[in-house]
């Protein structure tokens, strides 16, 4: 029988995560269609509400690694409590959120304990010879079904891909481990967070609006001469208006690199596409970006599509988009921010 390990650690408040609880709705439903034994693994330096958040997922035990030391993410620490749940569990399978925190150890920790490892993973389901998992490969471009038999066998899913597990809250008291610290593990010290405000932080996963800036908003326009101040002005009025999340076409953000007049906020972490994300919102809309294939392959989960472009010939005009408005965007998003500011 399998003993399906929920892994997580717990956050700053000392709750669980949206993905978190998409990786625990994986991982009992996991263990409901194989007949295995869920077990909950985490620690933090606060894990009691986490604990008792998910008090009635049906875990057959808690386990929990509890100190000050894995409050922050750290390799060490995060590794050795990693390491101590899985073998107080004695886990078969480990399942764990595919957040920067986990992805960092979780392949240290298999080879610790000769285990194997997939990351994003999409699905997991309950087959004829154990369990089947559906996986990405090349940067979302192939998906594969896979089995194995080496255990334990870690699987880390991909953000967005399970509904969260829901419950009643309870009360429970986990058996908690005790990892030692040697002074090696504290040679990092993890001393704060420096984050850009709010209105800053352009990437973000929960919005309704994925909202992407191509090249052409650096372009010669009609006057025949570019306008990257205005665009940079119209693009964060609209962002700031609208919590859009900001994606970027590789052209644009390869600008800031040869140190051409560029979006000073855009990065390579906006850009979208086959060397790049494939973010997942309800609704996308493409501006001053012409719509190739090796950019619009990073809109595969996004649901509705539109794009302005000044070419009515552009690759959205192909079947790439929903709705395309032959426009000039600068006017368009002039006009969408002046209606914003009225409906504020
Ligand atoms: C192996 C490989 C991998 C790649 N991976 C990626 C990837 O991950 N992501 C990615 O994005 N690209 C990728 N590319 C590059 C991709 O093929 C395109 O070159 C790139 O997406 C073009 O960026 P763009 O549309 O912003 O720029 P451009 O092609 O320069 O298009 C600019 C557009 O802006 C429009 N425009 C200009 N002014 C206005 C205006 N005022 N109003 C409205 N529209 C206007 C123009 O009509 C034009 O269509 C890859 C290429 C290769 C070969």
């Amino acid at each position: 029988m399998e003993t399906i390990l929920f892994l997580t650690h717990a956050e700053a408040d000392g709750g669980l995560s949206k993905s978190g609880l998409e990786a625990l709705g994986a991982a009992a439903e996991l263990a409901k269609n194989v007949g295995g034994e869920l077990v909950a693994g985490l620690y933090g330096a606060q894990i009691q509400p986490a604990a008792d958040s998910i008090a009635t997922c049906g875990a057959r035990r808690f386990l929990a690694v509890a100190a000050e030391d894995f409050a922050a993410a750290r390799y060490a620490t995060d590794a050795a409590a990693c390491e101590a749940l899985i073998r107080g569990s004695a886990a078969s399978l480990v399942v764990a959120a595919a957040g920067s925190r986990n992805a960092r150890v979780i392949a240290g920790v298999a080879h610790r304990l000769g285990g194997c490892v997939d990351t994003h993973v999409t699905s997991i389901d309950a087959a004829s010879g154990g369990p089947a998992i559906s996986r990405w490969f090349y940067r979302q471009r192939i998906e594969g079904s896979l089995t194995r038999t080496q255990r334990p066998w870690f699987l880390l899913l991909d953000p967005g891909a399970h509904a969260p597990w829901t419950g009643e809250a309870g009360s429970i008291t986990p058996e908690v481990l005790a990892v030692p610290v040697p002074d090696t593990c504290r040679r990092t010290i993890v001393q704060g967070f420096i984050t850009p405000p709010a209105d800053q932080q352009t990437i973000r996963p929960e919005a309704e609006l994925l909202f992407v800036a191509g090249a052409g908003w650096t372009k010669k326009q009609k006057d025949g001469q570019p306008h990257v101040a205005e665009a940079e002005a119209l693009i964060v009025d609209f962002l700031q208006k609208s919590r859009a999340s900001l994606g970027s076409s590789k052209s644009l953000v390869d600008l800031t690199g040869e140190n051409q007049a560029a979006l000073r906020f855009m990065s390579h972490l906006n850009q979208v596409g086959q060397t790049g994300a494939s973010p997942r919102h309800p609704k996308g809309l493409s501006t001053c970006c012409h719509g190739e294939e090796p950019h619009t392959v990073g809109w595969r989960f996004i649901a509705e599509r539109r794009a302005i472009n000044l070419d009515p010939n552009c690759g959205w005009a192909r079947g790439k988009a929903d709705v395309l408005y032959v426009a000039d965007a600068f006017e368009v998003m002039a006009r969408v921010n002046q209606l914003l500011g009225v409906k504020q």
